[in-house]
């Protein structure tokens, strides 16, 4: 086996971790919690699974990389394997975790934040971690209530905090979906990285966007959640 398969294998072997909080944040989504064992990156992944049948699947890391314990958003995908059974889990129970790994990171550089959904966790992550400076975080999401981390981002952000929402309305929000207020736009810093992070069909069409607006595809990275 080459040695890079072999390295990426060992990131993402399972051991078991207790969990110690699983908070349901906003109706269908939780923040779940386990005691901080490995260094990581902001922006990195692990793998969790709940046993040996299906295979674990990605979450995205979502706190601080300084905090003592390592936590994941997830939303309840009705019909899924996982996450109906994350959400019953309580402090104390066990799941199987890998260690953190992956390449969407970022640093302290001016940058866009684009995210859909739970795609806002390796942002969040990356703002806990002290990186927010000079960044512009575009949030889209389908209700008000989805607006995860809200208060401290706008405290923080201020008017680099742009909410998005495409089914209700709000004073501050921009009511229509990330491509619409992206397409209110008219200049766009082309030399600067754009983070994009959630569904494909967001991602390709902000990618889209952008490069028709004059963004270097090199410029433009992205984490998708499939
Ligand atoms: C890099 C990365 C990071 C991610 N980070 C996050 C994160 O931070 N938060 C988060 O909530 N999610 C994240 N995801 C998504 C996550 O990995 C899971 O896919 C998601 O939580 C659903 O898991 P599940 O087991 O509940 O659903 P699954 O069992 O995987 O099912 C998901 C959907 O696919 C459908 N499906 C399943 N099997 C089939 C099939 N054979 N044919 C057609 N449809 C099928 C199901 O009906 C369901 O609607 C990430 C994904 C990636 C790739």
């Amino acid at each position: 086996m080459p040695k890079a398969e072999k390295s990426r294998k060992k990131e993402t072997e399972l051991s078991e971790e207790i969990i110690t909080k699983n908070e349901e944040i906003s109706p269908g989504v939780f923040l779940l919690s386990v005691k901080r064992k490995h260094d990581f990156i902001p922006g990195q992944v692990v793998k969790i699974g709940i046993d040996c049948l299906e295979p674990p699947r990605i979450y995205s890391i979502c706190c601080g990389n300084h905090e003592d314990e390592l936590r994941i958003l997830f939303n309840i995908k009705e019909d899924g394997y996982l996450t109906p059974k994350l959400a019953t889990l309580i402090p104390g129970d066990r799941i199987l975790i890998s260690k953190p790994y992956g390449s969407f990171t970022g640093n302290s550089d001016p940058a866009f934040w684009i995210a859909t959904g739970t795609g806002i966790a390796p942002f969040y992550s990356m703002f806990q971690s002290g990186q927010f400076e000079n960044k512009t975080l575009i949030h889209g999401v389908r209700h008000l209530n989805q607006f995860y981390f809200e208060d401290e981002l706008d405290w923080s952000l201020g008017k680099n905090y742009i909410r998005c929402c495409s089914q209700e309305q709000s004073c501050d929000v921009f009511p229509g979906r990330v491509t619409d207020y992206l397409n209110t736009l008219e200049n766009f810093t082309t030399d600067q990285k754009y983070f994009l992070c959630g569904k494909a069909l967001m991602v390709v069409e902000v990618r889209d966007l952008l490069i028709k607006k004059g963004i270097p595809y090199e410029n433009i990275i992205a984490e998708i959640y499939f």
